[in-house]
């Protein structure tokens, strides 16, 4: 046999099962989304790569270490997304979705891509859904905004605790920085490699870090709630107020940071307590639009990982039931069972058409192989007789029917 090739290390092929969960992940979010009223957009997986460093930030993990950067043959300097927020400003931009002055709510859904240390649940490939809101700084947006992806996640029945913070604005958030920096300098012995190196440029990174050492500095660590200037600590606050009138459950976390550089006021994470990991996160980003080259936007949004979700679905729903047409007879018989697969499935029923020949036992094994619920003879009997024989492969039943009343059973079947 030829030498085999396989998937590249870090990426992996979805099938079956874990097929149809991705699918159900995605298409029950996307109902969620579009009952919302947010609009898909489709984006594209490469971008310039100085998108992500302007977007995300130089000092960030994303960008250092984790990015797929390549010359593309006309010697740009392009990257696969590690992420959607980037690429869809990038859109509303270019776009010009901002023109006629309304607000705009979008989603998207796709591969995003990051160099990491492979492990269990975790991809260089994984997929993401987000929703973006671009056009208002209203905090009854910022409400909404987790209440949907709150919804999202109880409809998949996906138990998560929502944390939440505020990051402030450029009014306050260097006032903050400066107290954080000092606290961390006092400290900087007992801090990893990473956050000592970025200290100066990325100091909030510290509160991300994973690493022991850094944990325990950050408990002690100045919290930013307490360097709100008036209106981030107004906009917080109502936030709140809006959030606990919608029923959703929050903890506040001051040190909830993020890791990427763009966020301002609200920030909110879902935390799987099956998992230990976030599984949905978003945030303010007030700035971001402006500084990639548009017009002044307030923005939010949030990401979800769909690998992440996957893992916590805890049944799919049931396939509706799979009838097998079986032709059992010459040519003619084989014409009637194309038609008659073809009618079912206009039906709305699942079918299979069988491609094997041979014995009708031989048949019926190949409809229990393939998990089929019902089977469906065609044979030269039922051709002279218009009597179909439907056989009941759960029940191990069967019956001898007029067409129309295999038609009507299937259906209620499939209902
Ligand atoms: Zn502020
Ligand atoms: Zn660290």
């Amino acid at each position: 046999m030829a030498e085999k090739v396989k998937t590249v290390r870090g990426f992996r092929d979805l099938v079956g099962e874990e097929a149809r969960k991705y699918r159900f992940v995605v298409d029950t979010a996307r109902k969620v989304l579009e009952r919302y009223n947010f609009e898909e957009v489709i984006l594209p997986t490469v971008e310039y790569a100085k998108l992500f460093a302007r977007s995300i930030g130089e000092a960030t993990d994303v960008v250092e270490k984790e990015m797929f950067v390549f010359t593309d043959k006309g010697g740009r300097e392009v990257a696969l997304r590690p992420e959607g927020t980037a690429g869809a400003v990038r859109a509303f931009i270019e776009n010009k979705l901002y023109a006629d002055g309304t607000y705009k709510k979008l989603f998207y859904e796709g591969p995003m891509f990051r160099h990491e240390r492979p492990q269990r649940g975790r991809y260089r490939e994984f997929h993401q859904i987000g929703a973006e809101v671009f056009g208002t700084a209203n905090p009854v947006a910022d409400a909404e905004l987790v209440g949907l992806a709150d919804e999202i996640l109880k409809t998949l029945g996906v138990e998560a605790r929502l944390e939440i913070n505020s990051l402030g604005c450029k009014k306050c958030r260097p006032r903050y920085r400066e107290a954080l920096l000092r606290y961390l300098r006092e400290h900087e012995e007992e801090l990893c490699e990473d956050c000592r190196r970025r200290l100066e440029r990325n100091p909030l990174r510290v509160l991300d870090c994973k690493v022991e050492g850094c944990r325990r500095v950050a408990q002690e660590a100045p919290k930013i709630t307490d360097y709100l200037c008036e209106e981030c600590k107004t906009h917080h606050e109502k936030v709140k107020e809006y959030l606990s009138a919608l029923g959703v459950e929050f903890t506040e976390n001051p040190y909830l940071v993020r890791g990427l550089d763009y966020y301002t006021k609200t920030v909110f994470e879902f935390v799987s307590p099956e998992l230990g990991k976030t599984v949905l996160a978003g945030g303010r980003y007030d700035y971001l639009v402006e500084e990639l080259g548009g017009p002044p936007t307030p923005a939010l949004g949030f990401a979800a990982g769909v690998e992440r979700l996957m893992l916590l679905l805890k049944e799919l729903p049931p396939r509706p039931p799979l009838v097998v047409v079986i032709p059992f007879g010459g040519e003619e018989v084989k014409r009637e069972a194309l038609k008659v697969a073809r009618l079912l499935r206009k039906e709305g029923v699942r079918t299979e058409l069988s491609y094997r020949e041979g014995k009708i036992k031989k048949q019926f094994e190949f409809a229990d192989k393939i998990g089929a619920d019902f089977a469906l003879v065609v044979g030269e009997d039922e051709l002279k007789s218009g009597l179909y024989t439907l056989k009941d492969l759960r029940r191990r039943e069967q019956e001898r029917l007029p067409f129309e009343e295999v038609v009507r059973r299937l259906k209620e079947a499939s209902s």
